[in-house]
C-alpha cells in the first residue's frame, strides 16, 4: 500500500475509531493504522476486535490511566528510534474523556510531530441530533459524582446562554437528571443513548419529564441540556443593578459580572468600571 505518511519526520497520530458501528471509521484512518509501526491503545482486547475487522496486523502497546506515565519514555523511545505511532481508545476520539492529553502534550514538547486523523467522537454525534442550539456549546464531560461537587460545577452554568453536553453512566443518568433539573430548572433537552449501534435512541424532553421517566440502566448516554435563553435584560436597569440581580440569583460577584457583559454585550472592564464607580458613591 502506498504510504499515507507526507513527511518521514516520526509521528504520532491520534486516530479517532468508532463509537460503536464499526464501519464509522475514515479510509485514512484504516490506511494509517495499517502503516504505523505501533498502535497504542486503551485496551489492546477491545481494540483487536476492530483491527481484526479491517485486516489490520500491528504490533500493539497498552497505554491507559494507570500505565501513562510509565509508557512516556518508551513512546518518546520509540519516536527517536524513527517510528511511527498510533494512538487509539475504546471507542472515540482519544484525549474526548479518554487517554491521550499528557502523551500528546509530551511528543510535542520533544520535537515530533501529532497528526489528528478525526472521526466519530459522541460529542458531535449527540448535539447535530438533539435539535437544540449549536453553537455555542460547552462541553463538560463527566460531571462529578458527589451532588454537591456535581452542583458546584453546575452553578456556573445557570445563567449562560450555551447547550451544555455531558456524558454519563447509564447507572447514574437518572440521579443526574434529578441534580440537573434543581439546579439549572426547567430547559428543554435530549438524551442520546447508544449512538450508531442497534438500540440507538434519542428522547427530546424537558428535564421535569427527564427526571420522573424510566432510564435504560444499560449503554451509554449523552445528556444534552438547553442554554438559559430566558436570560432577562432589563433595558432600564443599570449594570450595576443587573450584576447586583444576578448576585442575588445566586452568583459571585465576578461570575455575575462576566455574565452581564455576556447579555449586554459590552466589554468586560466596561462592566467592571460601571460597578467600579457606582460602589465608590
Ligand atoms: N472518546 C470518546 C468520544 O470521543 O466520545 C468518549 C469516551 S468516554 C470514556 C465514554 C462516554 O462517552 C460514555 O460514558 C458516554 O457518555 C459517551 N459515549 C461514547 N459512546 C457513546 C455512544 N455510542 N452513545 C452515547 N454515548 C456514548
Amino acid at each position: 500500500m502506498q504510504k499515507s505518511f507526507k513527511d518521514p519526520k516520526p509521528t504520532l497520530f491520534v486516530v479517532s475509531t468508532p463509537i460503536g458501528n464499526l464501519g464509522d471509521i475514515s479510509y485514512r484512518a484504516v490506511e494509517i493504522l495499517s502503516e504505523v509501526d505501533v498502535i497504542l491503545a486503551e485496551d489492546t482486547r477491545t481494540s483487536s476486535v476492530l483491527l481484526h475487522h479491517y485486516q489490520i496486523k500491528k504490533q500493539m502497546m497498552s497505554y491507559h490511566e494507570f500505565n501513562k506515565d510509565e509508557k512516556e519514555s518508551q513512546i518518546i523511545g520509540l519516536l527517536n528510534e524513527g517510528k511511527n505511532i498510533a494512538l487509539i481508545s475504546d471507542a472515540g476520539t482519544p484525549g474526548i474523556n479518554d487517554p491521550g492529553y499528557e502523551i500528546i502534550k509530551k511528543v510535542i514538547e520533544s520535537g515530533f510531530y501529532v497528526v489528528s486523523i478525526p472521526g466519530a467522537s459522541a460529542i458531535l454525534a449527540a448535539i447535530v441530533t438533539s435539535g437544540l442550539i449549536i453553537q455555542p456549546f460547552t462541553f463538560l464531560g463527566f460531571l462529578p459524582r458527589k451532588q454537591a461537587e456535581m452542583k458546584k460545577v453546575l452553578n456556573d452554568y445557570i445563567n449562560r446562554k450555551e447547550t451544555l453536553v455531558i456524558y454519563e453512566s447509564p447507572l447514574r443518568v437518572a440521579k443526574t437528571l434529578g441534580i440537573l433539573f434543581s439546579t439549572l430548572g426547567q430547559r428543554n433537552i435530549a438524551l442520546a443513548r447508544e449512538l450508531t449501534k442497534a438500540f440507538e435512541t434519542i428522547i427530546r424532553t424537558t428535564l421535569s419529564e427527564a427526571q420522573e421517566m424510566e432510564h435504560n440502566t444499560k449503554g451509554e448516554y449523552v445528556i444534552i441540556v438547553e442554554g438559559n435563553n430566558n436570560i432577562e435584560i432589563h433595558f432600564d436597569e443599570t449594570i450595576t443593578k443587573h450584576v447586583e440581580r444576578l448576585v442575588q440569583s445566586g452568583l459571585a460577584e465576578k461570575e455575575a459580572m462576566k455574565q452581564v457583559a455576556v447579555d449586554r454585550e459590552i466589554p468586560k472592564s466596561e462592566v467592571y468600571q460601571a460597578f467600579k464607580i457606582d460602589n465608590k458613591k
